[in-house]
């Protein structure tokens, strides 16, 4: 209870090193990337589809693998975005990669087909990420983002204090689907993102890579930190995982 720290606080270079070593960065599933992309119906082979927070490319490379579109990778971290670009080679999909910010993209006016967001809204949250990507989107485009969503309205403290410093915006299913329509989007669907999204894909693999990160920082009490934060969230989901999810929202400009 003691470490209350954000993971935005921590050495960025160590956090990239840390999750530069698991699959993915957030929550989510190869079977929940084909749900999703299937509500939204055929994409022409001519789009272009950009999925913002790439990280190492978990839902990329399905993307380039199920499409025709043209595929850009973005986040802001050139070793995820190497990654990536390692992973399409190895599989021989076409991916290119963009190092940008999400909140101020160098795409044109209603240039993109699609908006891929996973695990990454959070980092400007969805009012104003669906405020900047609408005029990004053509008539008629879809954006299909996942965002940690409150399930219940009643709560334990603890984890309500959680959240409270993790994410203060985040919202529930209702709150988010009013605010999406607000912002001028149709809602195609949603869904919550199943436990293993989380267990399975997501906290497990990174006990693994949590030894092999502390004994290469042995003594330095920022990675010790970095792991005593993801070790706490990781239960924080075990103990009070049914009040909170990842929900896949589905969304097409009007
Ligand atoms: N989509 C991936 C990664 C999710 S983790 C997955 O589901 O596995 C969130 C990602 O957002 C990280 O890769 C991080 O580097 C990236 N990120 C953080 N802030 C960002 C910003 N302002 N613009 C673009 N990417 C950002």
């Amino acid at each position: 209870m003691e470490n209350k720290s954000n993971i935005h606080d921590f050495d960025f270079n160590l956090i990239c090193e840390y999750f530069s070593s698991t699959e993915r960065q957030g929550p989510g599933s190869r079977e929940t990337t084909l749900r999703a992309l299937d509500m939204i119906g055929p994409i022409e082979s001519g789009a272009t589809i950009a999925d913002l927070g790439c990280g190492t490319g978990s839902s990329a490379l399905i993307l380039a693998e199920q499409t025709e579109a043209q595929i850009v990778a973005v986040d802001i971290f050139d070793t995820f975005l190497q990654i990536v670009r390692q992973k399409a080679h190895n599989k021989g999909l076409d991916i290119s990669t963009l190092n940008s910010p999400m909140e101020s993209l160098p795409f044109a006016r209603e240039e993109l087909d699609l908006i891929w967001c996973e695990g990454a809204i959070y980092n400007i949250g969805i009012d104003r990420a669906l405020t900047l990507w609408r005029d990004l989107l053509k008539d008629g485009g879809h954006i299909a983002f996942t965002d940690a969503s409150w399930l219940r309205d009643e709560r334990a403290q603890e984890i309500e204090e959680f959240w409270q410093e993790a994410y203060p915006q985040m919202g529930s299913i209702e709150s988010n689907l009013k605010l999406i329509e607000s912002k001028g989007y149709r809602i195609k669907g949603w869904f919550v993102l199943p436990d293993e999204c989380w267990t399975t894909n997501f906290y497990e693999p990174q006990r693994a890579a949590q030894k092999i990160f502390l004994d290469k920082h042995k003594g330095n009490p920022t990675a010790e930190m970095l792991v005593e934060n993801q070790r706490y969230e990781a239960e924080m989901y075990a103990q009070y995982g049914c009040s909170y999810g990842y929900v896949f929202y589905i969304v097409q400009r009007m």
